[in-house]
């Protein structure tokens, strides 16, 4: 999609709402605001084209993200070398040298393994990264304030988790000020792992509610909060719409691909490349649309999702549609919203959020066929846009989209749909293959890897993401390789950093499945300066 107009070097730095007419938000309002004031995600009025980036071969990984990120970001809102001291800051967290090393699975595959990070899933790449950009930009906000002035911007981030999100988020922020934190999730339903991560921050801006209720009560509650935000504008919510966590994510594809050209002697730079990516809410597979677009040879970028399926049927039928409450599969239990519980719970979702973004980069580009300028363009994409999520409320769904529309989504897209049973068996095979130990949401990635090779007759490399530690979920590998040869979960799952976080104090407050107990709560920590 290029302007038609004169180009605009700059136009990379200014950003657009989706939804709406305007544009010229500065990066420091998309970072602060998450969600539009229309209720559109952010993008960039264009897409940068990076035409110097052979050269970025030998760079480290924050060298690297450096340069992307400079394309994003004007060195008048962000000095170069305040950008690079908060990216270095927010890799140096990470337990590997190499922050996402790529490991090869077999002929064509090769694995990025994304759980090198503070709480072992790939939402760390964005949110350690996003925590220390808010904390600069309210740093700078605050900066002629006194410390218990009045009017201190503060931001009150509350959300609901089922594991990866929440705690990614809470070791993001902690102990940033002027920041506060509090994550609800379900008592007794996810993960032990998970749980001991999200109640051990020992952090004062943090504090976690076990809500006696299902995750879908925590997502209720979340929804009073949001309608209630409107008459009483005193918290946010923790959001993964943040235009900064698609942006650090680009950095993984031009990282990862760097990385293969050293790695194998039949892949050379300039060569063409898919990727594979485990997809929920389509934030980690955007960041690639966008490497794409900004010149990276990427030949497919490949959406790989679990038993909730709305974007694998999109690209089936062109028609974007919440399933239907009621609907039980042959292998999954059905929650009430028509919401599947599979294996891969981080990938469980009704509705892809930042898929937004994709559409109205395919409308915009459909809208272009009509030789108006790039204005008209990106006025007729959020119309368009604004017209397909109206629906969606209204209906349920949108769609069947035009012809062209699909047609553009399918040339850079592929899509493929992994059953749990699926999952299980990927993880068995990879295990008897080569001894890897992968984790549910990464073998919905490799089985889908495994079709993409067979597909194009195994003349392509693939990457596929790898988004979580096994340890994470560590009921489903021993489900998997339970009598397998040689495998015991000690050995072959347990990471020595598990053992420790067992043994932390709990900071962890009960909560009745009542959005206004948890509204007081809020108000509480808020009122008593519990969070500063
Ligand atoms: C969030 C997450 C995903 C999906 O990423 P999206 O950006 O939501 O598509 C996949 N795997 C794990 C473990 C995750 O936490």
């Amino acid at each position: 999609m290029e302007p038609n107009g004169t180009p605009d070097e700059n136009a990379s730095y200014r950003y657009l709402s989706t939804r709406g007419e305007d544009t010229g938000f500065s990066f420091e309002e998309v970072v602060l605001n998450s969600v539009a004031p229309d209720g559109g995600l952010y993008i960039p009025e264009e897409i940068p084209r990076a035409t110097a980036w052979e050269s970025w071969r030998n760079l480290t990984f924050p060298e690297l993200a450096f340069e992307i990120m400079s394309l994003y970001i004007s060195p008048s809102e962000i000095p170069p070398a305040d950008l690079r001291d908060i990216i270095a800051r927010s890799y140096s967290t990470f337990r590997s040298p190499e922050i996402t090393p790529l490991v090869r699975l077999r002929e064509k595959h090769h694995l990025l393994e994304l759980f090198h990070g503070p709480t072992f899933a790939s939402k760390d790449i964005a949110s350690q990264f996003l925590g220390n950009l808010l904390e600069y930009f309210l740093i700078r906000k605050n900066e002629s304030k006194t410390s218990t002035a009045a009017d201190r911007h503060h931001l009150t981030f509350v959300g609901a988790t089922r594991g990866d999100a929440g705690s990614a988020a809470m070791y993001g922020l902690r102990g940033k000020r002027d920041i506060s934190v509090v994550v609800m999730f379900p008592e007794g339903q996810i993960a032990p792992v998970q749980e001991a991560q999200i109640t051990t921050v020992p952090d004062e801006n943090i504090s976690s509610l076990a809500v006696d209720g299902t995750f879908e009560d925590c997502q209720n509650i979340l929804r009073s909060l949001r309608a209630d935000r409107q008459a009483n504008e005193d918290f946010d919510l923790v959001s993964s719409r943040n235009w900064a966590q698609i942006l650090a994510q680009i950095v993984l594809y031009f990282y990862s691909y760097f990385a293969l050209t050293k790695q194998s002697a039949s892949f050379k730079l300039g060569d063409k490349i898919r990727f594979v990516v485990p997809t929920g809410k389509f934030g980690s597979i955007l960041a690639g649309y966008f490497a794409l677009h900004m010149g990276l040879p990427i030949e497919k970028l490949v959406i790989a999702t679990n038993e909730n399926d709305i974007l694998d049927r999109f690209w089936r039928t062109g028609r974007y549609e919440k399933q239907r409450p009621g609907r039980v599969g042959p292998s999954g239990a059905v929650l009430g919203s028509g919401l599947r519980k599979t294996l891969s719970p981080a990938m469980d979702v009704l509705t892809s959020h930042n898929f937004e973004r994709l559409l109205w980069f395919l409308a915009c580009e459909f809208a272009s066929s009509a030789g108006m300028d790039h204005y008209w363009n990106q006025r007729q994409a959020s119309q368009e846009v604004c017209k397909w999520f109206r629906e969606l409320d209204e209906k349920g769904s949108f769609g069947p989209v035009y012809r062209d529309v699909i047609r553009c989504a399918r040339r850079e897209f592929e899509s493929e749909r992994i059953t749990d049973e699926q999952t299980l068996d990927t993880i068995r095979a990879f295990y008897r293959h080569s001894g890897y130990v992968l984790d549910p949401h990464s073998a919905v990635g490799a089985a889908a890897t495994v079709r993409s090779i067979y597909r194009t007759r195994g003349v392509i490399h693939h990457i596929s993401f790898s988004t979580a530690h096994p340890a994470k979920f560590s009921d489903t590998i021993v489900r998997a390789l339970q009598g397998e040869e040689g495998f015991s979960v000690e050995d072959k799952v347990l990471a020595a950093e598990f053992a420790d976080l067992e043994k932390r104090e709990k900071k962890v407050t009960p909560m009745e499945n009542d959005w206004q107990k948890v509204r007081e709560y809020i108000r509480a920590r808020r009122g008593h300066g519990g969070i500063a």
